[in-house]
């Protein structure tokens, strides 16, 4: 059976994040939804000139730059359901935006609050977003997404990849980053930077060698060499933070190996903060 499944990229600005339109030509579910509500616009319009009908947002992981544009696509696409892989999932995604609440950061995005007696008109995420019955997606009309989240702590504390058949394609979610800085900020320890290292010498020797496209969670797509290039990626930030005796010679010693990455004003600058400040606790 031909399902002709096929996908396209939407790119953010913010954050270099991507979001991906599968379509078999009948129906459509959207994979990651971008950093704010502007962009979001954006990819609702672009998702809505291919006049096919919207079933799932699929968010892989609760970090805001993948769900923050959720809010606008369900006012664009009212009966679209909105899924991820667990409840852990989900718990993520309301804790972290609990915690943006709490310091401030949704203030420009009043619709992503969690809805509360003090924000009566905020975001019902326990209602809103519902945890997949089994790890696949089927697309009205044929053809299947294959999902995976049962990893080790990582990028995130819970991250979902998706592969599809039909594309010979590797969704990898935030496991890959390609010439964007990886996030190693909050969140991300060395158990967390051990667990991922590991994940991807795993897909490695899965995937060596084979023709299976792997489009990364930022940036663009790839091929299998995207695993060696992104755990070549965290060594050398390893290494650097082991050897940097100030955050700013950290930043300068990554920019010059990789100097045309991009977000090193936020996610790089993030990641190396944490990490000095980690080592310097331990000091
Ligand atoms: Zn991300």
């Amino acid at each position: 059976m031909e399902n002709n499944v096929t996908v396209e990229v939407f790119k953010g600005k913010e954050a270099s994040v991507n979001s991906y339109l599968f379509s078999n030509g009948e129906s459509m579910i959207v994979m990651d939804v971008l950093r704010n509500s502007k962009e979001a616009e954006e990819l609702a319009a672009f998702i809505k000139a291919k006049a096919l009908p919207l079933t799932h947002i699929l968010i892989t992981h609760g970090h805001p730059d993948h769900y923050i544009g959720m809010h606008c696509l369900k006012q664009h696409f009212p009966v679209v359901r909105i899924v991820v892989a667990s409840e852990a999932i989900k718990q993520d995604i309301i804790g972290f935006s609990t915690w943006m609440e709490s310091i401030g950061w949704l203030d420009g995005e009043p619709a992503l609050k969690p809805k509360s007696d003090q924000h009566p008109d905020g975001f019902d995420y326990e209602r809103e977003i519902a945890v997949l019955e089994e790890p696949k997606i089927t697309l009205d009309g044929g053809g299947t997404l294959e999902i995976k989240s049962d990893y080790n702590g990582a990028e995130a504390e819970h991250l979902t990849t998706v592969y599809s058949q039909d594309l010979n394609a590797l969704f990898t979610s935030d496991f890959c980053y390609n010439e964007a800085h990886p996030w190693l900020g909050q969140g991300v320890d060395a158990a967390h930077i051990a667990n991922w290292k590991a994940e991807l010498k795993r897909f490695k020797a899965a995937h060596e060698g084979s023709d299976m496209a792997v489009y990364p969670g930022h940036g663009d797509r790839s091929d299998f060499t995207l695993f060696d290039k992104v755990l070549s990626y965290i060594e050398d930030f390893e290494r650097v933070i082991e050897n940097a005796t100030t955050e700013e010679e950290a930043m300068t010693a990554i920019q010059e190996l990789y100097p045309s990455w991009e977000q090193a004003d936020f996610l790089l600058l993030n990641s190396v903060n944490y990490h000095m400040g980690l080592k310097q606790a331990h000091a």
